[in-house]
């Protein structure tokens, strides 16, 4: 089976909420997309809720392309403690973490319909829960965001 660069990561030893760098691909034509963690809970011992992580993501997919350019992705990881999001170039962790708390902040106050709930757009259109979506958020922004330093298992 080919390496999974966060199987190397060591759990145990970040503090959420963080942005870290996940990984850098350089393309054939010497392009560069690099990979972010943006971890909101800390891991194995919170999680997000289905109904609310679906939320962050719709939110965050607007937001976070509101304060960064070329965001190729943003998708809720599995483990429900926080987003990875792929971005064209290589933008520095102090700004992609800038960008991520001023997303949360508007996450945090947002007051209209969530974007693309419906059957023609979502694919578990009734599976959302703005109102902990937007206290996730606040909890991250109380809690303080930090760069965190990729900390490699030693096996
Ligand atoms: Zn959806």
């Amino acid at each position: 089976m080919a390496k999974v660069e966060s199987f190397d990561l060591d759990h145990t030893r970040v503090r959420a909420p963080y942005v870290r760098i996940a990984g850098l691909k350089r393309t054939p034509r010497g392009d560069a997309i690099t990979k972010y963690d943006l971890r909101l809970v800390q891991p194995n011992q919170d999680a997000i809720a289905p109904a609310a992580l679906h939320t962050l993501e719709h939110l965050l997919a607007g937001y976070l392309r509101d304060h960064l350019e070329d965001v190729l992705d943003v998708s809720p990881m599995g483990c429900r403690t926080g987003m990875y999001m792929a971005v064209v170039a290589e933008p520095d962790a102090e700004r992609v973490k800038t960008a991520f708390e001023n997303a949360l902040r508007q996450v945090a106050g947002h007051d209209q319909p969530i974007p693309g709930v419906s059957e023609l757009e979502c694919g578990n259109y009734r599976d959302h829960d703005l109102e902990e979506a937007r206290r996730r958020a606040r909890v991250a922004l109380d809690a303080g965001l930090i760069v965190q330093d990729t900390i490699t298992l030693q096996r």
